[in-house]
């Protein structure tokens, strides 16, 4: 499967896609958020799932309280604004945050904008968080399983090396219960070993 790019530059890509009303998410409630941070040779790209409400509201990606979460990881492992990306496999906020169960959508979606970011951008290294944008950047499932290792791309025309961890809102979910601990210390153990590949931090 190989993307061809129809975009000249990043900003062009970003224009086309925050006017995207091409399906009932985005045509519906209108709500494309932007990805955030280096838009230029970026080392590595963070994918989330979709925006929430808090990030339709202020047009970027992670910062409601799962966003909070995650970018406090980010700073600690020093990911910066200009070295990591952060962008979703879907833009446009779903009603009540339920992903689409409709495959094609999600399909023509992630082609004509995550994959074409991706591609343009050629990331070193891209992260994946949660289920979701494991399908979609690796085509694998199970997330418990295929945490914390290291896939290529679903699309050869993506040269990156991929590493999947748990969504944050996730990790933030079972902070009550009997696993909580040990899944933050996989969560942020996967956000250690990208940074310190990625040159970010020196390994402890
Ligand atoms: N906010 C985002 O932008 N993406 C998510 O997946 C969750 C919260």
């Amino acid at each position: 499967m190989v993307i061809k790019l129809e975009y000249d530059s990043y900003n062009s890509f970003e224009i086309a896609k925050c006017a995207c009303r091409d399906c009932a998410v985005g045509a519906v409630y209108g709500c494309v958020v932007p990805s955030e941070g280096c838009k230029k040779n970026p080392v590595v790209v963070i994918v989330g799932e979709a925006p929430g409400e808090e990030e339709v509201v202020q047009g970027r990606p992670f910062v409601g309280r799962a966003g909070e979460f995650l970018r406090h990881r980010l700073r600690r492992f020093n990911y910066t604004p200009d070295s990591t990306l952060i962008t979703n496999t879907i833009p446009c906020r779903p009603e009540n945050n339920n992903y689409p169960d409709d495959k094609k959508l999600v399909w023509e979606c992630t082609q004509k904008w995550l994959w074409s970011e991706l591609v343009m951008l050629q990331p070193k290294f891209v992260v994946v968080l949660g289920a979701k944008a494991l399908w979609t950047v690796m085509m694998l499932e199970g997330i418990t399983k295929c945490r914390g290792s290291w896939y290529t791309p679903s699309n050869p025309a993506l040269d990156s090396q991929c590493l999947a961890t748990f969504h944050p809102s996730y990790v933030m979910r079972v902070q009550k219960t009997g696993s909580g601990d040990a899944t933050l210390a996989k969560f942020e153990a996967d956000l250690h070993q990208v940074a310190v590949r990625a040159g970010f931090i020196k390994p402890s």
